[in-house]
């Protein structure tokens, strides 16, 4: 979410005025338990949500909840960012929470599975970040890997539906395998077509979540065992790393605007929600 300040109450915290511009955190971290106090907000025990717990931003005003502030977690936008860039910010920061943790080296042949807008700025990040050697996208719907790939540019593209992804990595790495893959969809078989491609010592995020009511993969231990595998977990994003994405976009290390495809006005929104369904656009803000 991203808007302007209309009114500051009395007690809160941040020292923000009428008329600042600023971005806020969906996930709230408590600040005090455990994982807070190490540095790991993303995954604190005592996490709530802006859309959840309090009011969100699908409305023309709301007020940012004093957690919020409390956390560090309402950001001053900078000059050159758009509000809709702004507001994708969050799920920017989930996707590098999750690449800090793969410790991505110049050079590194990194795949990423799921060619919606989350898959996307894995890619953008990489590239523009990490500095990523090859980057290939993959997906099972030839429209969607199309649309993504005209916008982010990966240096390969592999339609899963026609082909053996495994197969195909290992060719295109001289039977090297990827040293990073990320895996951003729900399907199942991607987290197992992973483990399978990883090279010696290479590095998985499961980055999206599988589905409730079957959460279960087929995974060859020793594949893991003997080529010295790391995978990852992802959930979502701290305060820290929503001002880094921020960051990021300002200084144009990774552009966010051009994947904002569509900007739907508030009236509209459930229009939004079937847009996004359908998968006919990258990303899409909805604005009051
Ligand atoms: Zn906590």
């Amino acid at each position: 979410m991203a808007g302007e300040v209309v009114e500051v109450g009395a007690e809160a915290l941040g020292g923000f005025a009428v008329g600042d511009r600023v971005q806020s955190i969906a996930a709230v971290p408590c600040g005090d338990c455990y994982e807070c106090k190490k540095g790991w907000m993303e995954v604190c025990q005592n996490q709530t949500s802006v859309g959840y717990q309090y009011d969100g931003g699908f409305a023309e005003y709301m007020i940012v909840p004093e957690q919020v502030l409390k956390v560090d977690g309402l950001n001053r936008i900078p000059d050159n960012v758009g509000f809709d860039e702004g507001s994708a910010a969050e799920p920017f920061a989930c996707a590098i929470n999750a690449q800090e943790q793969l410790g991505i080296e110049e050079g590194d042949f990194v795949v990423v599975f799921g060619a919606g807008p989350i898959g996307c700025m894995h890619i953008r990040i990489a590239r523009g970040v990490h500095k990523a050697g090859t980057i290939v996208l993959v997906d099972v719907n030839a429209e969607r890997l199309k649309m993504s790939a005209d916008a982010v540019q990966p240096d390969a593209t592999i339609d899963a539906s026609k082909v053996d992804v495994v197969a195909e990595v290992m060719k295109m790495t001289d039977g090297r395998g990827a040293d990073v893959i990320i895996t951003a969809t729900p399907a199942n078989v991607t987290q197992e077509q992973a483990i399978s491609m990883a090279a010696r010592n290479g590095r998985i995020s499961f980055f999206v979540g599988l589905p409730k009511n079957d959460p279960y993969i087929q995974c060859d231990s020793n594949l893991v065992h003997y080529r010295q595998l790391h995978i990852h977990g992802a959930n979502g994003s701290s305060p820290a790393h929503n001002k880094r994405a921020l960051e990021y976009i300002s200084t144009g290390q990774v552009p966010v605007k051009d994947l904002i495809t569509k900007h739907i006005p508030l009236e509209d929104v459930l229009q939004a929600f079937d847009i996004v369904a359908k998968g006919e656009a990258i990303k899409v803000t909805v604005e009051p």
